[in-house]
């Protein structure tokens, strides 16, 4: 049977941290800083630290400009920290060389707020997909490739028979599910899910919300989930950290974040809820 303090996911049926291994995300004491010239150094994240368990859900909250978009791009590695260290499954990123980088960033995803701004569209949603999969070897051969193009768009919700099409021929919430099919593609076990309900509209949101909760079930997904609407972080979340000015300044269960909330600012950022 399910613990009860085990993830959301796992207690719906999917995935759970395997008992003695590493968990799936260490960060420690990461730090991004940018040299904003004159002397002046912007401290976008401040010596965070956190652990993800696999298939659990964390919540990231906070006003625009504290870091949260920085933090998910350094916890990929897509740039370079000024200090700290990342484990992902127990091994440190730090030492990883461009190709071992490459190979060990096939297990980790990130998805946008506006899909539409990566969607090249002079390419066919196939195209796009199979770019994908050809970056990581995967699907080899063109029927391969198409099999798993097509299997890729029904896993979110999409008609498989659509892959002709440029990315124009689709609404928001489409283009975003193309967006996140791109990123199943390689098959990612940790996902940063970046802001991506923003450039949706409020009636699509709760579809997109409702198919990453099937995923997260379905392919045992771990996701990092930074967002704006409180509402849905708590819903979609095991934990949720708030960050402020580049700091973690709370990390608790999202219950207990929001009905007792610590600090400050978590509790003026709540406040600012209606
Ligand atoms: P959030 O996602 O929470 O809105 P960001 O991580 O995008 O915040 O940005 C945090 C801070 O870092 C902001 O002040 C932003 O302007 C700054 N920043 C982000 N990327 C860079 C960069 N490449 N060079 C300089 N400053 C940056
Ligand atoms: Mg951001």
């Amino acid at each position: 049977l399910p613990r009860l303090d085990a993830p959301k996911a796992a207690r719906q049926g999917g995935r759970q941290q395997p008992e003695g291994e590493p968990p799936l995300l260490q960060v420690h004491a990461l730090k991004q800083y940018f040299d904003m010239g004159r002397g002046r150094v912007l401290k976008a994240v401040d010596n965070i630290s956190f652990q993800l368990n696999a298939g659990e859900t964390l919540g990231i909250v906070g006003e625009s400009g504290s870091g949260k978009s920085t933090m998910g791009r350094s916890i990929l590695r897509l740039n370079e920290w000024t200090g700290g260290e990342v484990l992902f499954k127990g091994i440190p990123l730090k030492y990883l060389n461009r190709s071992e980088m490459k190979t060990m960033r096939r297990h980790m995803g990130i998805i946008f707020q506006d899909p539409y701004a990566s969607l090249n569209p002079r390419m066919r949603i196939a195209d796009i997909i199979g770019e994908s999969l050809n970056v990581h070897g995967m699907a080899k051969g063109k029927r391969e490739r198409q099999r798993r193009v097509e299997e890729l768009l029904e896993l979110v919700g999409l008609e498989p028979s659509h892959a002709m099409r440029y990315p124009h021929e689709f609404s928001g919430g489409q283009r975003q599910r193309i967006g996140i099919a791109r990123t199943l593609a390689v098959e990612p076990e940790l996902i940063v899910c970046d802001e991506p309900l923003s450039a949706l509209d409020v009636s699509i949101q709760a579809q997109i919300v409702k198919l990453l909760e099937d995923l997260q079930q379905r392919l045992g997904l771990t996701y990092l989930f930074i967002a704006h609407d409180l509402a849905v972080v708590k819903q979609i979340s095991d934990r949720v950290a708030v960050m402020y000015k580049g700091r973690m300044v709370e990390l608790a269960d999202s219950e207990e974040l929001y009905a007792n909330p610590l600090h400050e600012y978590t509790r003026s950022l709540l406040s600012a809820v209606p």
